[in-house]
């Protein structure tokens, strides 16, 4: 193979997968920006190599794809994508080749870009019938049910219809979350230990595909409004875009009132110009401008391309990357001991919000970056909440820097740092390091593990510095008077604390083995482990050979828990759970509840944390089967990196497709 087809193949794939993240799971792994760099890569190399073009190229589709869980809709007239342009000088090649096709002086209307999820709503005789995301294009998804809640929306449409309008007609437009009501909604989530949504695109995405339609109810979704499609373009009576908007807003239906009639393409740069510069003060997001041919009929001469209009573009607003001053860099301790640089920055505005803080992750990373106190470096938005370095904008370097010193002792309590062989983190050894104690009682505390509402970490950290818990089991001993004399309960009452904390006694083994933090005991070991040895007895007796017979359980795992139970800290903190009545005999739950009883689950593509065998062996415990091939019966696919033909096969079929997380959250939820 030439080298231009292997690149050409390797971006299809890479588009391909980040595809199914961003449109099915909801869960990007690159940006926006970065992901418009591979399609606009693969476009150039298309347009170098036409013969290379084949019509399943990402760059001749609509990227999305109909969801399993859903009904499908066949949508009468194709909901399309927008081609996208960066440039100025893209935009006057658009403009060019407008007035070529159309023959004459265009007049365009420009249009905020919502950065929303693009729904179809289908009326008929004024009754809203039916609502459709745009899926494929082709295809989209039933969500009547989740459209219904969206209060701005019309179930009857009360104003009187222009006749050729009153049979039936579809309205399109973007359903999209306020700034305000994401942030809300992320900070609840983030207190309920639910991982934040990325950003309202995303979030809104995410709520309309939630199959319980009382969820959505509870959720502030909004809607504009952009255009009006029957089945015959209705010419006469709604010549062009402009005419569109207003009469959708005739008909009472949210229309953004921003956009304006341009008679040449200066006009629309300036209009561009003006947004790119204040679409942060909007209350929603919005990713660009769209640029239309406000004629129809024009529009209709033009025509469109397999994927997207040839009158209308989208000029999007440069990428939400932001370059700022490395101030400093300061060292976190996690409840490992590992040690993460975060760079602290001069304060910059990143896509809507005030940045400070950017993650640098290790110091491998630190080193990858070749960053010093004092450059310039970009950052961006990524699926954490803190933001990360992207590269160090060399170009900005003066003489003014200072290299970044990697610190011998820890931050925190002082101690001289490690480094083993096989790691990339420096690590604080000092078992009793706060910031250590603080993270081990907090992750015990945690969703997935002891799940203690209310004990989050600052509480932990107030009960921590008050002298009242030095480790896991001391949460078990505290009293009402103790917890109500601390100076502010900061996340919760003390009666709700100490209520969460005597609920928790109740948790599996399994979760108590995971909330301890031993090494290499994620989720799944602790499940497998608490099968075989269900209580603290039991497992403390276990020996490394006996450990390693376990399937799955192999010389490492076995030989670090042995080593955590001869360690006389933990020794110590087990005694005292022990003493509260955790982890006995008798009171394990080994028995997993039957819940997944007559459900069959196909597994495709590869996990992050999770072995074929241990899904299959955790499906049989709870009573489910594993099979491994997709059927109608197939209740649902579980699918990983690299999903195969079977992933297709459930779409197709409409079999419930769900990533790695809710795979996670179906056994938890019935562990509880
Ligand atoms: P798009 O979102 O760039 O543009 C098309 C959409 O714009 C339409 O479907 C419509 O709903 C919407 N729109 C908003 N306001 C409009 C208006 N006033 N008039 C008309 N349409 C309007 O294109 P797309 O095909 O939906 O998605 C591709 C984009 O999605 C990429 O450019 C990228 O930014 C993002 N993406 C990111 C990843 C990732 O991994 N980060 C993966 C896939 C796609």
């Amino acid at each position: 193979m030439t080298d231009i087809l292997i690149e050409i193949e390797e971006l299809r794939r890479a588009i391909r997968e980040h595809d199914y993240y961003y449109y099915v799971l909801d869960q990007p792994l690159i940006s926006d920006a970065e992901y418009d760099r591979l399609m606009r890569r693969l476009q150039d190399l298309e347009a170098q190599r036409p013969d290379l073009m084949t019509p399943d190229s990402p760059t001749q589709r609509v990227g999305g794809a109909p969801l399993a869980g859903f009904m499908q809709v066949a949508h009468r007239v194709p909901m399309m994508s927008l081609s996208n342009c960066y440039t100025f000088e893209e935009l006057r090649e658009f403009d060019r080749r407008v007035r070529e096709l159309l023959g004459r002086e265009p007049e365009y209307i420009c249009e905020l870009k919502i950065d929303g999820v693009a729904v179809s709503l289908r009326y008929e005789n004024g009754v809203f019938v039916q609502g459709a995301t745009r899926g494929d294009g082709m295809v989209g998804d039933d969500i009547t049910a989740n459209l219904r809640t969206i209060r701005t929306l019309f179930l009857n449409i009360p104003t009187a219809m222009p006749s050729a309008l009153i049979d039936e007609f579809e309205v399109r437009g973007e359903v999209y979350y306020t700034r305000a009501d994401f942030e809300r909604m992320n900070t609840e989530r983030i207190d309920k230990g639910l991982k934040p949504f990325m950003n309202p695109r995303n979030a809104a995405a995410g709520t309309l595909k939630l199959l319980d339609s009382r969820e959505v109810s509870q959720r502030p979704l909004c809607f504009f409004a952009y255009t009006i499609v029957t089945g015959s373009r209705i010419i006469d009576e709604i010549p062009n875009q402009a005419t569109v908007l207003e009469r959708l807003k005739r008909l009472g239906f949210p229309v953004n009132p921003t956009f304006i009639l341009c008679s040449n393409i200066e006009a629309v740069e300036d209009y561009w110009r003006y947004w790119e510069e204040h679409h942060n003060e909007l209350p929603f997001d919005a990713d660009g401008i769209v640029v239309k041919l406000n004629d129809l009929h024009g529009q209709d001469t033009l025509g469109a391309t397999a994927k997207s209009p040839r009158w209308a573009i989208a000029f999007k607003f440069v990428a939400e990357g932001s370059i700022t001053r490395l101030n400093a860099v300061t060292w976190q301790v996690g409840r490992t001991g590992a040690l993460t640089p975060v760079a602290e920055l001069e304060p910059v505005l990143l896509a809507g919000t005030i940045v400070k803080r950017a993650t640098l992750h290790n110091s491998d990373e630190l080193a990858r970056l070749g960053a010093m106190v004092g450059d310039y470096i970009e950052i961006e938005k990524a699926g954490e909440i803190i933001p990360k370095a992207l590269r160090v904008v060399t170009e900005q370097r003066t003489n003014d820097v200072t290299p970044i010193e990697i610190p011998i002792v820890c931050p925190v309590c002082g101690w001289r740092l490690v480094r083993d062989a096989e790691e990339v983190a420096l690590r604080c050894p000092n078992w009793r390091c706060p910031a250590r104690v603080v993270g081990r009682i907090t992750h015990f505390a945690a969703r997935g593990a002891m799940d203690i509402e209310g004990l989050g970490d600052k509480t932990v950290e107030m009960l921590y510095n008050a002298g009242l818990i030095a480790d896991a089991g001391d949460i078990y001993y505290l009293t009402a008077e103790q917890v109500g004399a601390l100076p502010r309960q900061a996340e919760t009452s003390a009666d709700n604390l100490l209520r969460g904390i005597a609920q928790s006694k109740n948790r599996p083994f399994d979760r108590l083995l995971f909330g301890l933090g031993i090494r290499h005991i994620g989720r799944n070991v602790a499940r497998i482990l608490a099968q075989n040895h269900p209580n603290f007895d039991a497992l403390t007796a276990a020996t490394e050979a006996e450990l390693t017979q376990i399937p799955d359980i192999g010389p490492t795992i076995a030989a670090s828990i042995v080593a955590f139970f001869k360690d006389d800290n933990e020794i110590r903190v087990i005694e005292k759970l022990r003493r509260a009545g955790l982890g006995q005999s008798g009171k394990s739950s080994v028995q997993m509840p039957q819940n997944l009883a007559g459900k069959t689950f196909v597994l495709t593509g590869t996990l992050e944390r999770w072995t074929r065998e241990q899904v299959e062996e955790a499906i049989r415990l709870r009573g489910g089967k594993a099979s491994s091939s997709v059927s109608k019966k197939t209740g649902y696919v579980v699918a990983g990196r690299d999903a195969g033909s079977k992933l297709d096969k459930a779409n197709q079929l409409g079999v419930k497709v769900i990533g790695e997380e809710e795979f996670e959250d179906i056994l938890d939820a019935l562990n509880t």
